[in-house]
């Protein structure tokens, strides 16, 4: 039997990514699971433990860095950790299923480091830094400090696009999911 692929998309927030990744597992054309990642913050209201993230103590997270669980993990945001359960994954990959990361671009990277040819990564870019302003005031859900962050991050973040397999500008939101459908189609079947 084939064995599966990871697929890594990254992206500044506020770029639509989980949009897209959501566009795609929905369409049903996809034998697609989601890696659940660890963290140690907050859940935001409406995520689920073992949905959107694996909720940990900060003492618990590095316990499972201690045992070895991650592939990866990195600090995002000051304080803020998160990090890819190598369980997560490899369970799948033998059963034969596909995987979708959606991690921040220096974990996308090592990922593929572990993981080789199996591994496609895909960058999700902003049309522009004051347009992902734009979208992230009009989103509403962060302070004016957050935002601040947010944007010196996405700066970095724009910068490492080179050393992805793919990039997608988003500039329009129907197109970016179709041309993400054509990248991930032509990568599960190659
Ligand atoms: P958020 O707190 O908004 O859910 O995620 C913040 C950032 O952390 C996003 O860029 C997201 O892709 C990234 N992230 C989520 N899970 C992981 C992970 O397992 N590893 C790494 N390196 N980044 C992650």
């Amino acid at each position: 039997m084939k064995k599966g692929k990871l697929i890594v998309v990254s992206a500044p927030s506020g770029c639509g990514k989980s949009t897209i990744i959501n566009a795609l597992m929905d369409s049903g054309d996809f034998n697609l699971d989601f890696s659940v990642s660890a963290t140690n913050r907050t859940p935001r209201e409406g995520e689920i433990d073992g949905v959107h993230y694996r909720f940990l103590s900060t003492k618990a997270f590095q316990e499972a860095i201690d045992r070895g669980d991650f592939v990866e993990w990195e600090e995002v945001y000051p304080g803020r950790y998160y990090g890819t359960l190598r369980s997560e994954i490899d369970r799948r990959l033998e059963a034969g299923g596909d995987v979708v990361l959606d991690i921040d671009v220096n974990g996308a990277l090592n990922v593929k480091k572990a993981y080789g040819a199996k591994c496609l990564t895909v960058f999700i870019q902003p049309p522009s830094i004051e347009e992902l302003r734009h979208r992230l005031e009009a989103r509403g859900t962060e302070t004016a400090e957050v935002i601040d962050t947010r944007i010196n991050r996405a700066e970095y973040e724009i910068a490492q696009a080179p050393l992805f397999d793919t990039t997608i500008v988003n500039d329009n939101l129907g197109k970016a999911i179709a041309e993400a459908y054509e990248v991930f189609t032509h990568f599960i079947n190659s």
